[in-house]
């Protein structure tokens, strides 16, 4: 039989445990592996439709966190023999032409349900003419072919989802990492650096939950450290809805949206710390909102293109407002309400934020300024670490009453930061400039009087903003 060669193109999969497409590509008797920086992906973007607008589409904490995940990867790779090809063009002339330069027989790739990626997917089998493009299913705990139903009959509301699944469905077991062929003489190219891709190295800020490193060596250290060594996966649902510390929730999802994580591999964690340890509510937790991941996943393979409307997948005729100075001030956290402020600002300076204050940030533009949720969405798109379409999207259109639930899901703000900032931690430790007021006027300093605000300091339009809106009246 004629010896084969395989190309795996690399995108959001960038790790070598349980990898399908690796898996399958891994049989051929030489390997190509490569990752293809499309520049489309960087610098300004346009959000299309009919109220059309420009935005930054990736920021420098991603850019960073994936030029590492690529320079580990690399590393991996050669350390069993192989390399990883680096080109930068859009992958539609590139896979092409690499496949032809080595005479590739398939070109194996993960396949996502999100139509910017389906979009580059068909172009590139369009390139290849012959050779095929063979797609594979690896970023979910469930493959879709093991759900309980058809892809496009998933239930919209994740309860029903949740629960066939629980009782229907299992997570397949992760691949081991395969020997790998050799690969064909090609140069590997250059790792980019965030300055080829546009932007600055984000500089590191004490207060960050954790300096999240790219690549699947930092992600396989991370579980290890939360399951195994803090043991904080015990006291996961008690702890999730915090706002401070590097364990309060797992942080996995830098990871897992860049591929360096497998959720089947957590999933197997979990079973062994289940079988180990303990299993309790908060092992059960993880797996739920994992789930939730998924469910997001499979709401873009259904519904597509939809998300991305005003009015979503609901169809609601929402006149959401245009008012540019207002999304500003709630970009830069100078909102004047500091709950919301404070999960801005950590946003801005880190690239992370927590549920809780994605929740609550996404809900104050959405339901208390009316500001039309994709610009907030596609701002979350620039600033996260762990910027996923359907995860970001599919939370912010839940939040902003077009998603998948029909229930209004507006947050009381102001109720959300005493219940969980009630000593006003987190406020203070984004604005500064609020620490010296006592914790219920730290989340309501427009309260004290001319009086009280001079005594603690603090000029209201000078060291903080008024607030925008009187939150009082909403719910
Ligand atoms: C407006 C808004 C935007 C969001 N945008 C993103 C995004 O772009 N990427 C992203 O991964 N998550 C997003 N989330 C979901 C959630 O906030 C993050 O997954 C979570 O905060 C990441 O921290 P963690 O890994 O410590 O989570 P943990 O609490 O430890 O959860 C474990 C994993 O479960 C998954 N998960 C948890 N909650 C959700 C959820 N609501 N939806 C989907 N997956 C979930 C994530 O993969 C997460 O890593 C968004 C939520 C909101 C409200």
């Amino acid at each position: 039989m004629a010896s084969k060669t395989a190309l795996l193109w690399l995108r959001r999969d960038l790790r070598l445990h349980d990898n399908p497409a690796l898996a399958a590509a891994a049989s051929a008797d030489r390997l190509l592996p490569v990752y293809v920086v499309d520049p489309r992906r960087y610098g300004t973007a346009t959000f299309g439709g009919a109220d059309s607008f420009t935005f930054e589409k990736t920021g420098g904490h991603r850019v960073a966190f994936r030029c590492e995940a690529l320079a580990d990867l690399r590393e991996r790779l050669r350390d069993r023999g192989s390399d990883l090809v680096v080109r930068t063009g859009e992958p539609s002339s590139v896979v092409p032409a690499l496949a032809a330069r080595v005479d590739a027989d398939a070109v194996h790739v993960h396949t996502r349900p999100t139509p910017e990626e389906r979009t580059v997917e068909r172009r590139v089998a369009d390139g290849l003419e012959d050779v095929p493009l063979v797609r594979r299913w690896g970023h979910t705990l469930y493959h879709p072919d093991d759900l309980p139903m058809a892809v496009d009959e998933v239930d919209d509301t994740y309860t029903p989802f949740r629960k066939r699944v629980e009782s229907a469905a299992t997570v397949r077991d992760p691949r081991p990492v395969p020997d790998l062929p050799t690969r064909p003489a090609v140069d590997p190219g250059t790792l980019p650096t965030p300055g080829d891709l546009g932007v600055e190295n984000p500089s590191h800020d004490d207060r960050a939950v954790l300096d999240f490193e790219g690549g699947e060596t930092a992600a396989l250290e991370r579980v290890e450290e939360y399951l195994w060594e803090t043991d904080s996966l015990r006291e996961y649902k008690e702890t999730r809805n915090g706002l401070l510390g590097r364990d309060f929730s797992s942080k996995f999802s830098p990871w897992l949206n860049e591929g360096c994580l497998s959720p089947r591999r957590v999933s197997a964690e979990i079973d062994r710390y289940e079988d180990r340890r303990v299993a309790n509510d908060s092992t059960y937790w993880l797996r739920f909102e994992l789930r939730w991941r998924d469910f997001f996943q499979f709401q873009f393979a259904k519904h597509g293109a939809t998300f991305f409307t005003p009015g979503g997948i609901r169809e609601r005729d929402v006149d959401w407002m245009d008012d540019e100075a207002a999304l500003d001030r709630w970009k830069r956290g100078e909102t004047g309400i500091p709950f919301v402020d404070a999960a801005m600002r950590e946003l801005n300076r880190t690239g992370y934020m927590s549920n809780r204050g994605r929740q609550n940030a996404a809900s104050f533009l959405a339901n208390d300024l009316r500001i039309d949720w994709r610009k907030g969405a596609a701002y979350f798109e620039t600033r996260l670490v762990d910027y996923d379409p359907a995860s970001n999207y599919g939370n912010w259109a839940y939040v902003a009453g077009v998603g998948n639930d029909s229930r209004n899901r507006s947050f009381d703000v102001l109720g959300q930061a005493k219940r969980y900032d009630p000593e006003a931690a987190y406020v203070t430790r984004w604005l500064p400039e609020l620490d010296a007021l006592p914790p219920a006027a730290a989340h309501e300093p427009w309260r004290l009087t001319p009086a009280e605000r001079a005594e603690h300091g603090l000029e209201l339009g000078v060291d903080y903003p008024r607030p925008m809106v009187d939150l009082e009246g909403s719910e």
